[in-house]
């Protein structure tokens, strides 16, 4: 998206046709009488000249503001011209997303009509969301639809320049996007005009891609953690304070742990090495999520969840992996980069798995189109009556294939190594071996998926004949084990055989004794070997690789943290 110059705003400025008119009134509500002087109580009121600027891109901590009488304009401000994007006028208010996280502003507010504003800051505008049930209502959903917005006609304080073939540029893209965060693309490729661009900042094609924050910070092929600090991800969110719990993962077993101790009183910081949403965050459709019939995106679900968090309260620091756990006293430490030691009365670790992904190039395009990491009912009804592939000489794709092979028309089972003997266990190699409709290929692994929006062609090579094959097959399940985020803890918790935390009534008599086990009461529910150290999600073991029990441990979690402070 390139620049616009400045044009009468409409709400067509933001993209949202004229005849959605309830949309409209739900981004720019006008709050009744009543309401602005429930919020008056919270603020004070100031006098606005006309061509004030009231926020600048980049200021911190920004207020909130409510229009009593004139008016307000919204403008991104670049070098060479200004694009408005919104126009505030009685009774409406400013303020997206950014105002609940407490990170800098990505637009200019600019008083457009002489007048008088109420204005609120940051910490009483949380307070007034957490209790006032219909001016929370109003206020959030009018912040998320406005970012929403904004992320659609990528209109913040970030160009990037890249392109499409660049997986630095995809890198790039995705954490931007992840992070819910605007931006405007320019592809060296396709755009015209470019050059123009690049010589006034001085950029060679070498550099790409290429991050332009408020028209003058240029980061030249920036990692994530550059890019956070860049756009102040991660500002006035104090890293030195003991925290009632520090949540280690924002995937859903975090975020739902950060939402439930937030909203209940708790001070809590989340670290996150990438972005909000983890695992399911990634998934283009969630369809078995309880309340979502026609399915969720796994982003708007994170968006949703990270927002919410946020509105209690809860920090959430992003592109901070946890690289070791202090656990030999308390209050614990986490060590984050920098060697900076984020202390924590209780953790919850929510580090989650990470898939083992054989090498094929465009497999995340088929993720949730015919590529499955799981094989249950749902799955199973996906590939009724079809020819289907399950990747994995273990126990996981053994019990898969025989399951698969009650629907499926037939079941090809790869493994790479020369037979199953030593993976598997003697009962499901016989199933196996006496299923007809599983046909077992040894010797064998798959180097290409084709299709357009589904998988639609599988090929495979046989390494003894070095022949490949291709077969119409639209559904392939990847059951090569996955590997669990533990391994910064150190020895810090008792772990199982595949190395996931085990918790509760897992942890056997020896394993409380090997970790001296100090307290006189056994492991709550989801503890693990270290008192008041949680495991929720997909890295604790035995967990139900699901998006609803990881936020159900999560949030059930938060309650023996309560236990805990108060032992
Ligand atoms: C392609 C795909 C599709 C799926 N589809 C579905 C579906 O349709 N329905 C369903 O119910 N389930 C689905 N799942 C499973 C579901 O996504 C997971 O069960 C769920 O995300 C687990 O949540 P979690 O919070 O435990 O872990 P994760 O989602 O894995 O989140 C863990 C988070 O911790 C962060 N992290 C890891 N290590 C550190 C560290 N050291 N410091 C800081 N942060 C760290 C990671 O960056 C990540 O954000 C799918 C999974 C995949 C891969």
């Amino acid at each position: 998206m390139t620049e616009t110059s400045a044009s009468p705003v409409t709400h067509a400025t933001l993209g949202v046709p004229s005849t959605l008119t309830s949309g409209v009134e739900r981004m720019f509500p006008t709050l009744t009488s009543a309401q602005v002087e429930r919020i008056a109580a919270h603020g004070h009121a100031r006098p606005i000249r006309p061509g004030e600027v009231l926020v600048q891109p980049g200021d911190q901590n920004v207020p909130f503001f409510v229009i009593t009488t004139g008016g307000v304009e919204i403008v991104r401000p670049s070098s060479s011209n200004e694009t408005l994007v919104a126009l505030y006028g009685p009774g409406q208010f400013t303020g997206e997303v950014n105002m609940l996280s407490g990170r800098p502003a990505l637009l200019r507010v600019r008083t457009s009509e002489a007048g008088e504003v109420i204005e609120v800051d940051r910490e009483r505008l949380l307070a007034l969301v957490q209790t006032d049930s219909q001016l929370s209502e109003i206020i959030m959903r009018a912040f998320i639809l406005r970012r929403v917005e904004l992320i659609a006609h990528g209109l913040g304080d970030v160009v990037l320049l890249g392109s499409n073939h660049c997986s630095e540029t995809l890198r790039v893209k995705e954490f931007l996007t992840r992070n819910g965060h605007p931006y405007s693309y320019i592809d060296l490729d396709r755009d015209d005009g470019v050059q123009d661009l690049l010589d006034r900042f001085h950029i060679a094609a070498a550099d790409v891609p290429v991050l332009i924050s408020r028209g003058e910070v240029v980061l030249r092929s920036p990692t994530n953690q550059q890019i956070a600090d860049c756009l102040g991800f991660n500002e006035g969110i104090d890293q030195t304070q003991i925290r009632d719990v520090v949540i280690v993962g924002a995937g859903p077993a975090g975020l739902a742990a950060a939402v439930y101790a937030a909203s209940e009183g708790l001070d809590v910081l989340v670290l996150e090495t990438n972005a909000p949403g983890g695992q399911a965050g990634s998934s283009s459709k969630i369809e078995n999520y309880l309340g979502f019939p026609t399915g969720i995106s796994g982003q708007a679900l994170a968006g949703r969840a990270y927002t919410q968090a946020q509105k209690f309260g809860a920090q959430v620091m992003i592109t901070k992996d946890a690289k070791r756990l202090w656990c030999e006293r308390k209050p614990y430490a986490i060590e984050i980069d920098g060697n900076v030691r984020v202390p924590a009365r209780t953790i919850i670790l929510a580090t989650g798995a990470s898939y083992r992904k054989p090498s094929i190039e465009n497999l995340s395009l088929f993720e949730n189109a015919g590529v499955y990491y799981g094989a249950t009912f749902m799955e199973a009804q996906l590939c009724r009556g079809e020819e289907v592939v399950v990747m994995g000489g273990g126990n996981s794709a053994g019990q898969a294939a025989v399951f698969l092979a009650q629907t499926a028309k037939r079941v090809h089972m790869l493994v790479r190594s020369k037979g199953l003997a030593e993976s598997m266990s003697r009962y499901l190699i016989r199933r196996i071996e006496q299923n007809p409709a599983i046909v077992l290929r040894t010797n064998t692994e798959i180097v290409a998926l084709e299709g357009s929006r589904h998988l639609e062609r599988v090929r495979w090579r046989d390494q003894r004949a070095a022949s490949i094959e291709t077969h119409d097959i639209r559904h392939v399940f990847l059951m090569t084990g996955a590997v669990p985020g533990t391994q910064w803890l150190d020895g810090c918790v008792a772990l199982d055989a595949n190395e996931f935390i085990k918790t509760g009534p897992d942890l056997s008599q020896d394993d409380l004794t090997a970790a001296h086990w100090p307290l006189a009461r056994a492991p709550h529910l989801l503890e693990t070997s270290l008192p008041g150290v949680f495991a929720a999600g997909d890295v604790r073991g035995g967990n139900i690789k699901r998006v609803a029990s990881a936020v159900g441990e999560g949030s059930i979690a938060i309650s023996f943290v309560h236990q805990v402070l108060s032992e």
